[in-house]
């Protein structure tokens, strides 16, 4: 018996587990269905492409996308300890301070950019120069290594320098808008997993603190209106845990799927499947949302591109695409360049060192996707349909990424660097054939969160303090919880939301 139990230690879970345990006084299990990180490619920031598809990736899958020419997406998911910041790919980026006024809305005050700066903060250790409203002795490193920047992702910036788009320096400084070098959670140039961070050896010697890997939790027991604990699977062996108080940190996925397999979720989908309905709360896994990026734009190099010293995505370029000198806008694009030729698959891709690859995206899609059980069978695979590029909106955003990025790949200040346009190719032209084009390539850019929407109506998965609504004494903290996409990658904000909640229950 626990006075905590944590189920998932990604990256919510890590911060989670490692803040209660904070108190001597309170006992924390932490419950994760995968093992320790033992693949060497993990910690090679050059390697996380390669590291999809591999034994602990959840590998998940899409429903067939109509707008995205029929395509199924795969979606990997870290499944050992770390989560998905053993796969990610190091980008740190707090975001847009308006990206979070959705959040306030849902949520209150203490959900604005202003209340969650402290946790921010709190997280970091920031070596990047000047460490104005960064923080310097938090778990989680954060370097900003403008001179391992490759001279092509170089020129890349100065085309957009040349646009308009302001010089930024630093993404986390409030504004977003412009170029910068990406920061990145590296320790002496290997990643740094959430749970490196925040659960090392000696946090994880304390003695109030269990870290139970390899059990998978099949879903919640529940008393009235308390969760009394979890049932899970060892070895194939069930295993039953009591607590007094539970945080589901499994994350945008699995949370809806175990609360769903928990009896707490629409109605309708637990009849379905043949789970009693506990309490009917049709939101559980809905409100999916992602980004998908268009892989890519890609350009035959005049020399040879040198390889890259990072982990290829060296730099994203927020824009507003109506005023691309925007300082302070909340951006709608966002672009990159790879130091790598990067398409999408059915594409012929140049031989690496030979090409490089602009890719661009839409920050804030409207397209709200579902996540459900196709059955009570916990290792069946959940049914995922993001709904991509479903709305007018997306698809005519992403059409000005994408001919923005062209503009960009052609712009003098890539000269020389760049021989010709490969993808989509010089021919392709008119609106019909971008949106063709960008169908057959969007892909993700692997940030699906929003599945257990926080705020404060009644039929909200969670309340402004993450309590889950029909159960008084557990929570959600996670990527689900999230009200919004915020504009960029969301690792640091899932960071954020755990040391937030963390502190709120201090001082609550
Ligand atoms: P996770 O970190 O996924 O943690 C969930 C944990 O719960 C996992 O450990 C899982 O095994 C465990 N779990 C799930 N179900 C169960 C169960 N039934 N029983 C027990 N345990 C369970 N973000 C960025 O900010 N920057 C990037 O550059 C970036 N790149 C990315 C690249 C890739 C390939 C991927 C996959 C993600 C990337 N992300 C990036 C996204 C970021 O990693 C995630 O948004 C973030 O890690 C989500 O945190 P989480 O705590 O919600 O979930």
């Amino acid at each position: 018996h626990f006075d905590w139990l944590v189920l998932g230690a990604g990256s919510a879970g890590s911060v989670i587990a490692r803040r209660l345990s904070d108190d001597p006084g309170l006992s924390v299990g932490l419950v994760e269905a995968g093992g320790f990180p033992a693949d060497p490619d993990i910690d090679d920031p050059l390697q996380w492409p390669a590291l999809p598809g591999r034994a602990f990736d959840w590998a998940y899958r899409t429903e067939p996308q109509p707008h995205t020419a029929d395509r199924c997406h795969d979606w990997p998911r870290g499944r050992l300890v770390g989560g998905s910041s053993c796969m990610h790919a190091m980008a740190h980026v707090r975001g847009h301070p308006e990206d979070f006024e959705p959040w306030r809305h849902a949520g209150g005050d203490r959900w604005s950019y202003a209340s969650l700066l402290p946790a921010f903060t709190r997280s970091e250790s920031f070596s990047g120069g000047d460490t104005s409203g960064r923080g310097t002795d938090g778990p989680l490193d954060v370097i900003l290594p403008d001179d391992a920047v490759s001279p092509v992702v170089r020129a890349y910036m100065a085309a957009g320098n040349a646009l308009g788009a302001p010089e930024l320096g630093d993404h986390n400084r409030g504004r977003l808008n412009g170029t910068a070098p990406n920061s990145l959670t590296l320790r002496n140039g290997r990643r740094l997993s959430v749970a490196t961070a925040y659960l090392d050896p000696q946090i994880l010697a304390r003695d109030n603190l269990t870290l139970l890997t390899e059990h998978r939790v099949d879903r919640l027991l529940i008393e009235g209106p308390r969760a009394t604990g979890i049932l899970a699977r060892h070895t194939g062996q069930p295993v039953t845990l009591t607590a007094d108080r539970i945080v589901i940190c499994a994350g945008a996925i699995a949370s809806p799927m175990l609360l769903m397999r928990s009896g707490i979720g629409s109605a309708d989908t637990l009849r379905q499947i043949g789970v009693d309905c506990r309490f009917d709360s049709p939101e559980v896994g809905r409100n999916l949302q992602d980004h998908l990026l268009v892989l890519g734009n890609v350009y035959r190099a005049r020399q040879s591109v040198p390889p890259s010293r990072l982990q290829h995505s060296e730099s994203l370029m927020y824009l507003d695409s109506s005023d691309l000198s925007a300082r302070h806008t909340q951006p709608d694009i966002v672009l990159a360049c790879v130091v790598a030729p990067s398409a999408a698959p059915g594409f012929e891709t140049p031989p690496y060192g030979t090409a490089y690859t602009l890719l661009c995206g839409v920050t804030h899609p409207a397209s709200r996707g579902v996540v459900k059980p196709g059955s009570a069978d916990p290792d069946q695979p959940p049914l995922i349909d993001p709904h991509y590029l479903s709305t007018d909106h997306d698809r005519a955003t992403f059409r000005t990424a994408l001919q923005l990025a062209r503009q960009l790949g052609h712009h003098k200040a890539l000269e020389a660097w760049r021989d010709c346009e490969v993808l989509p190719g010089a021919d392709m032209r008119s609106d019909a054939e971008l949106d063709a084009f960008i169908a057959r390539t969007a892909s993700t850019h692997h940030h699906p969160c929003g599945t257990c929407r926080m705020g404060r109506d009644e039929t909200a998965v969670v309340d402004p303090d993450l309590r889950i609504n029909g159960l008084g004494n557990a929570f959600i903290v996670d990527a689900s919880i999230m009200p919004a996409i915020p504009s960029g990658p969301i690792n640091a904000a899932v960071v954020a939301i755990a040391e937030h909640w963390a502190a709120g229950l201090k001082t609550p």
